[in-house]
Protein backbone atom coordinates (compact mmCIF):
# COMPACT_ATOMS: atom_id res chain seq x y z
CA UNK A 1 0.00 0.00 0.00
CA UNK A 2 1.33 3.14 -0.88
CA UNK A 3 1.69 5.38 2.45
CA UNK A 4 0.13 9.02 2.43
CA UNK A 5 1.03 11.94 4.03
CA UNK A 6 -1.54 13.64 5.66
CA UNK A 7 -1.49 17.07 4.23
CA UNK A 8 -4.79 18.89 6.01
CA UNK A 9 -7.98 17.59 7.19
CA UNK A 10 -8.97 14.98 4.85
CA UNK A 11 -6.33 15.85 2.36
CA UNK A 12 -3.44 13.78 1.95
CA UNK A 13 -0.30 13.62 -0.34
CA UNK A 14 1.83 11.20 -1.79
CA UNK A 15 5.12 13.18 -1.68
CA UNK A 16 6.97 14.37 -4.83
CA UNK A 17 10.47 11.58 -5.77
CA UNK A 18 13.52 12.61 -8.11
CA UNK A 19 14.47 9.18 -9.03
CA UNK A 20 12.63 8.53 -11.48
CA UNK A 21 11.42 12.62 -11.11
CA UNK A 22 7.82 12.01 -9.67
CA UNK A 23 5.53 14.67 -9.28
CA UNK A 24 3.36 14.57 -5.64
CA UNK A 25 0.09 13.34 -5.74
CA UNK A 26 -2.49 14.73 -3.81
CA UNK A 27 -5.23 12.65 -2.16
CA UNK A 28 -8.67 13.65 -0.91
CA UNK A 29 -11.70 11.02 0.20
CA UNK A 30 -14.74 12.26 -0.68
CA UNK A 31 -18.00 10.73 -0.02
CA UNK A 32 -18.73 9.20 -3.14
CA UNK A 33 -15.15 9.89 -5.07
CA UNK A 34 -11.04 8.89 -3.96
CA UNK A 35 -9.86 12.41 -6.17
CA UNK A 36 -6.25 12.40 -7.17
CA UNK A 37 -4.96 15.80 -7.93
CA UNK A 38 -2.36 14.34 -10.65
CA UNK A 39 -0.64 10.69 -10.50
CA UNK A 40 2.96 11.06 -10.47
CA UNK A 41 4.97 9.12 -12.94
CA UNK A 42 4.95 5.39 -11.46
CA UNK A 43 2.27 3.41 -12.26
CA UNK A 44 2.64 1.06 -9.13
CA UNK A 45 2.77 3.84 -6.52
CA UNK A 46 -0.73 5.40 -7.72
CA UNK A 47 -2.04 1.60 -8.06
CA UNK A 48 -1.23 1.06 -5.01
CA UNK A 49 -2.96 3.99 -2.94
CA UNK A 50 -6.25 2.52 -0.74
CA UNK A 51 -9.05 3.93 -2.59
CA UNK A 52 -11.01 2.97 0.27
CA UNK A 53 -13.64 1.06 -1.67
CA UNK A 54 -14.12 4.18 -3.55
CA UNK A 55 -14.36 5.06 -7.24
CA UNK A 56 -11.62 7.80 -8.49
CA UNK A 57 -11.46 11.07 -10.13
CA UNK A 58 -8.62 12.53 -10.98
CA UNK A 59 -7.58 16.25 -12.42
CA UNK A 60 -4.49 15.98 -14.57
CA UNK A 61 -2.65 19.74 -13.68
CA UNK A 62 -0.90 19.38 -16.75
CA UNK A 63 0.66 17.13 -19.71
CA UNK A 64 4.33 16.95 -18.23
CA UNK A 65 5.52 13.09 -17.56
CA UNK A 66 6.41 13.12 -14.07
CA UNK A 67 2.77 14.62 -13.27
CA UNK A 68 0.76 12.36 -15.75
CA UNK A 69 3.03 9.35 -16.42
CA UNK A 70 1.23 6.62 -13.93
CA UNK A 71 -2.19 7.05 -15.45
CA UNK A 72 -1.84 3.69 -16.85
CA UNK A 73 -1.75 2.26 -13.24
CA UNK A 74 -5.38 3.03 -12.44
CA UNK A 75 -8.75 2.54 -13.70
CA UNK A 76 -10.37 6.49 -13.13
CA UNK A 77 -14.03 6.41 -13.88
CA UNK A 78 -13.49 10.57 -14.21
CA UNK A 79 -10.48 11.99 -15.76
CA UNK A 80 -10.25 16.08 -15.18
CA UNK A 81 -7.80 17.88 -18.04
CA UNK A 82 -6.76 20.56 -19.85
CA UNK A 83 -7.32 20.91 -23.80
CA UNK A 84 -3.43 20.61 -24.49
CA UNK A 85 -3.30 17.69 -21.59
CA UNK A 86 -6.40 15.97 -23.99
CA UNK A 87 -3.78 15.65 -27.04
CA UNK A 88 -1.08 13.80 -24.87
CA UNK A 89 -3.99 11.69 -23.26
CA UNK A 90 -6.30 11.11 -25.63
CA UNK A 91 -9.34 10.34 -22.82
CA UNK A 92 -11.66 12.27 -20.68
CA UNK A 93 -13.41 15.40 -19.37
CA UNK A 94 -11.76 19.05 -20.99
CA UNK A 95 -12.13 21.94 -18.48
CA UNK A 96 -12.13 24.98 -20.27
CA UNK A 97 -13.96 27.05 -17.45
CA UNK A 98 -14.70 26.23 -13.82
CA UNK A 99 -16.53 23.09 -12.80
CA UNK A 100 -17.70 23.32 -8.73
CA UNK A 101 -19.01 20.21 -7.38
CA UNK A 102 -19.60 19.04 -3.94
CA UNK A 103 -17.85 16.02 -2.66
CA UNK A 104 -17.50 15.60 1.11
CA UNK A 105 -16.31 19.39 0.68
CA UNK A 106 -16.68 21.73 -1.75
CA UNK A 107 -14.76 20.76 -4.88
CA UNK A 108 -13.84 23.39 -7.42
CA UNK A 109 -11.68 22.41 -10.80
CA UNK A 110 -10.43 25.82 -12.67
CA UNK A 111 -8.29 26.42 -15.45
CA UNK A 112 -5.22 27.96 -14.16
CA UNK A 113 -3.34 31.07 -16.88
CA UNK A 114 0.60 29.16 -16.40
CA UNK A 115 3.68 30.24 -17.85
CA UNK A 116 4.79 26.89 -16.82
CA UNK A 117 1.94 24.42 -19.12
CA UNK A 118 -0.68 25.74 -21.20
CA UNK A 119 -3.65 24.39 -20.47
CA UNK A 120 -3.02 23.98 -16.67
CA UNK A 121 -5.40 23.26 -13.92
CA UNK A 122 -5.79 23.61 -10.17
CA UNK A 123 -8.32 21.78 -7.60
CA UNK A 124 -9.55 23.75 -4.96
CA UNK A 125 -10.71 21.21 -2.24
CA UNK A 126 -12.23 23.17 0.62
CA UNK A 127 -9.68 25.03 2.35
CA UNK A 128 -7.26 24.26 0.35
CA UNK A 129 -5.73 24.69 -3.95
CA UNK A 130 -3.63 22.19 -5.29
CA UNK A 131 -1.76 24.37 -7.84
CA UNK A 132 0.42 21.59 -9.20
CA UNK A 133 3.62 23.20 -11.09
CA UNK A 134 0.85 25.96 -12.58
CA UNK A 135 2.65 29.15 -10.53
CA UNK A 136 6.41 28.35 -11.98
CA UNK A 137 8.21 29.87 -14.68
CA UNK A 138 9.35 28.22 -17.97
CA UNK A 139 12.52 27.58 -19.42
CA UNK A 140 13.75 29.55 -22.30
CA UNK A 141 17.29 30.19 -23.91
CA UNK A 142 17.98 33.19 -21.27
CA UNK A 143 16.66 30.78 -18.53
CA UNK A 144 13.91 30.78 -16.33
CA UNK A 145 10.81 32.79 -17.01
CA UNK A 146 7.60 34.28 -16.37
CA UNK A 147 4.84 35.50 -19.40
CA UNK A 148 3.67 39.08 -17.94
CA UNK A 149 0.36 38.86 -18.98
CA UNK A 150 -0.40 35.25 -18.13
CA UNK A 151 1.12 36.38 -14.66
CA UNK A 152 -1.23 38.80 -14.55
CA UNK A 153 -3.99 36.22 -15.18
CA UNK A 154 -2.93 34.05 -13.04
CA UNK A 155 -2.41 36.47 -10.20
CA UNK A 156 -6.07 37.46 -10.56
CA UNK A 157 -7.40 33.86 -10.56
CA UNK A 158 -5.65 32.75 -7.32
CA UNK A 159 -7.07 36.06 -5.76
CA UNK A 160 -10.63 34.70 -6.50
CA UNK A 161 -10.58 31.85 -4.75
CA UNK A 162 -11.50 31.21 -1.52
CA UNK A 163 -8.97 29.01 -0.67
CA UNK A 164 -6.44 29.75 1.91
CA UNK A 165 -3.75 27.60 1.34
CA UNK A 166 -1.98 26.49 -1.55
CA UNK A 167 -0.46 23.70 -2.48
CA UNK A 168 2.74 23.36 -4.13
CA UNK A 169 4.08 20.15 -6.62
CA UNK A 170 7.79 19.02 -6.09
CA UNK A 171 8.35 21.75 -2.90
CA UNK A 172 8.90 19.73 0.45
CA UNK A 173 6.92 22.14 2.10
CA UNK A 174 4.10 21.95 -0.22
CA UNK A 175 1.89 23.94 2.06
CA UNK A 176 1.95 27.98 1.50
CA UNK A 177 -0.68 30.70 2.84
CA UNK A 178 -2.57 31.93 0.03
CA UNK A 179 -0.92 35.67 1.15
CA UNK A 180 2.58 34.61 0.94
CA UNK A 181 2.08 32.75 -2.64
CA UNK A 182 0.66 35.68 -4.00
CA UNK A 183 3.16 38.67 -2.78
CA UNK A 184 5.88 36.51 -4.37
CA UNK A 185 4.23 36.57 -7.83
CA UNK A 186 3.08 40.27 -7.50
CA UNK A 187 7.16 40.74 -6.64
CA UNK A 188 7.70 39.18 -9.85
CA UNK A 189 5.12 40.83 -11.92
CA UNK A 190 6.31 44.50 -10.21
CA UNK A 191 9.42 43.54 -12.26
CA UNK A 192 8.20 43.20 -16.04
CA UNK A 193 9.23 46.33 -18.49
CA UNK A 194 7.90 47.82 -21.47
CA UNK A 195 10.16 46.13 -24.06
CA UNK A 196 9.47 42.59 -23.18
CA UNK A 197 6.42 40.27 -22.72
CA UNK A 198 8.48 38.19 -20.69
CA UNK A 199 10.06 38.66 -17.12
CA UNK A 200 13.08 37.07 -15.62
CA UNK A 201 12.28 34.51 -12.63
CA UNK A 202 15.43 35.10 -10.42
ZN1 LIG B 1 5.70 20.59 -15.13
Amino acid sequence: MTELVSVFGEIYCVPAAEEPLSSDIGVFYGDKYLWLFDVGSVEKTVGEIDTRGLKTACVLSHFHPDHVGGLGGISPEKIYLGANTLKYIGRGTPVSGDIFLHDGEDILIFPLPSTHAKGSLGLQIGRCAFLGDGIYPAEKKGGAVYNSGILKEQIAKLKSLSAEYFLLSHDPKFLYPKGEVISGLEKIYSRRTKNSAFISAE
